[in-house]
């Protein structure tokens, strides 16, 4: 690990000044101390931002409200969160470890970085680490990599499980930066990599992560995430799916699915839910509509076994939506 310098920021205006100059924010650390131990991450000034008021689990009028330096574990156990958002429970309690969900912070788990392995190699060719430099990945080990949203440059997977849950509810998120505040949904912090992968996320110099905003709604209560991946834990996902159905007289009148682990983001299956809405509650219809989850896609050598895996796990995922709908 290189040399680094560290200080505490006691307000947010001091954190937000620091980051104004470049310095990089942690918190519980769980991604960026592991990748500059590995010298991935070189950042020579880090701002501590744990003294932070930016904690917390709240019900505002009709929205869930989650600090962004709430831990994984306490969001996870939160009786508001389980109540009225069950679906992120059950996707933050599917990652990571015990220990790691203590320690990772909301904000962090958002702005995690790939777990490309190829990432990580400082001897591999990676335009992710180094613009230019070429992607191991197309022609090397890609069985974990990404069937959607990928591009010549970079193929790897978004590993966050709570922004596929957020994504699927319309999460917001409010954040502040040197020239002020602004809030946009989280589907927006995400890019797809294109010709540019080493620009991963829309936020502007030195905004800091306040809040997490997830509106409450009836759909919400049915909530399943289904998460197939190599081993029972401690594993990130081949694929997942988040799914929520509203049925009425057994028809489906609303639908929210998004999935982990295909899309080089986290990514909203608008086409799947449009398929069924209007049409039975039943398994014939979840198949047909998780047909439309592969549009566009493009398997790589190694991982043409998602084309399959994908739409089994939506319809899987929205059978167990169907028992509490
Ligand atoms: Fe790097 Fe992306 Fe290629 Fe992985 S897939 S080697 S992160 S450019």
């Amino acid at each position: 690990m290189l040399p680094f310098s560290i200080a505490k920021a006691w307000t947010t205006k001091e954190a937000i000044s620091a980051g104004g100059r470049g310095e990089r924010y942690i918190a519980g650390g769980t991604t960026l101390i592991d990748l500059m131990r590995e010298e991935v991450e070189r950042p020579e000034r880090l701002v501590d931002i744990n003294n932070l008021p930016l904690g917390g689990i709240r019900v505002e009028h009709d929205v869930l409200v989650i600090g962004a330096l709430a831990r994984m574990a306490e969001v996870a156990a939160h009786p508001d969160v389980r109540r009225l958002h069950p679906l992120i429970a059950e996707a933050l309690e599917e990652a990571a470890s015990p220990q790691l969900r203590n320690m990772a912070s909301i904000g962090g788990n958002l702005m995690q970085r790939v777990r490309c392995p190829y990432f990580r190699m400082l001897d591999a060719m990676c335009n992710k680490r180094e613009p230019g430099a070429g992607c191991a990945a197309l022609a090397g080990i890609n069985g974990g990599h990404a069937i959607l949203g990928t591009s010549d440059s970079c193929v790897a997977t978004h590993p966050s499980d709570l922004a596929v849950a957020l994504i699927a509810f319309d999460a917001t998120m409010r954040v502040r930066g040197p020239h002020g505040e602004r809030s946009f949904p989280v589907t927006d912090l995400y890019r797809i990599p294109g010709s540019t992968p080493h620009l991963e996320h829309t936020l502007r110099a030195g905004e800091l992560i306040l809040d997490v905003r997830v509106p409450i709604r009836p759909i919400a209560a049915t909530g399943r995430y289904l998460k197939v991946r190599d081993r029972s834990s401690y594993e990130f996902a081949l694929v997942s799916a988040a799914a929520a159905l509203q049925v009425e007289g057994g028809i489906v009148r609303a639908a929210r699915i998004a999935c982990g682990g295909v899309g080089t983001r986290p990514w909203r299956m608008s086409a799947v839910e449009a398929a069924l809405i209007g049409r039975p509650a039943t398994r014939p219809s979840f198949e047909a509509a998780a047909e439309h989850s592969t549009q566009g896609a493009r398997p790589l050598s190694g991982n043409g076994f998602k084309m399959a895996l994908l739409p089994r796990t939506i319809i899987r995922a929205l059978e167990m939506s169907g028992e509490k709908a």
